[in-house]
């Protein structure tokens, strides 16, 4: 994994430290995120709030991991969320926000944008984005540091090029940093294209499927 995100740094003349690595450590249990933990890794992500809820406990004395929710939220459940999570990648309305603003903790947030037509996706659409970050910029505990995207799947990294292109000239508009874009099977392409944060799990963990 290090070597496949060198190699797209040094094509792309990004320095590696430019880059996070985020664990997405979902489905697998507590024991594997200490796993990565002992391995040097710092940084998680899970997709569901009730499933970290479970884990959470067991994971008390690693000393500097953080975590971050990479799933969709729903506003009933962002108090949890505020209280587990250091990072909330996936504020996609004003109501959310607010919510998790309200919670008290200041949190590091970032705004999913969706930018395919897929049904299943969540995500802020682009028309609404303006009135999106001005309002979360608003809110006294939420800290806004970058965008967030998820192409629609594909075998080939090729196809999430101009959803990563997209994202980049998005954020550069509103002068945010950070470009959480993607997992293992495009995270070259990704990097090529600015990412700042690349969700990889399979590449990690192994699959997620049943065997
Ligand atoms: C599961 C997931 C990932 C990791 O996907 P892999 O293909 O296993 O690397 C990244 N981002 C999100 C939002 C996910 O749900």
């Amino acid at each position: 994994m290090e070597e496949r995100i060198e190699r797209a740094c040094l094509r792309s003349g990004r320095r590696r430290d430019s880059v996070l690595l985020l664990a997405v450590s979902k489905v697998f249990p507590a024991g594997a995120i200490r796993a990565a933990y002992q391995c040097g890794l710092r940084e998680f992500g899970e997709n569901y709030v009730q499933e970290f809820e479970t884990k959470a406990p067991e994971l008390k004395d690693l000393q500097g991991a953080r975590y971050h929710l990479i799933g969709h939220l729903q506003s009933n459940k962002s108090k949890r969320a505020g209280e587990l999570f250091d990072v909330i990648q996936t504020v996609d309305s004003v109501k959310l926000a607010r919510r998790l603003s309200e919670f008290g903790k200041p949190l590091e947030v970032m705004i999913e944008v969706k930018l395919s037509e897929e049904e299943s996706k969540h995500g802020a659409g682009t028309e609404g984005l303006d009135a999106l970050v001005a309002a979360v910029r608003a809110l006294p505990n939420l800290s806004l540091s970058g965008l967030m995207t998820m192409p629609p799947w594909s075998e080939d990294p090729e196809a999430s090029r101009p959803y990563f292109r997209r994202l980049r000239s998005i954020a550069e508009r509103y002068s945010l940093e950070k470009l959480s874009m993607g997992m293992s099977n495009d995270l070259e392409t990704a990097i090529e294209e600015g990412s700042t944060v690349v969700r990889v799990g399979t590449a990690l963990f192994g699959s997620r499927k049943r065997t």
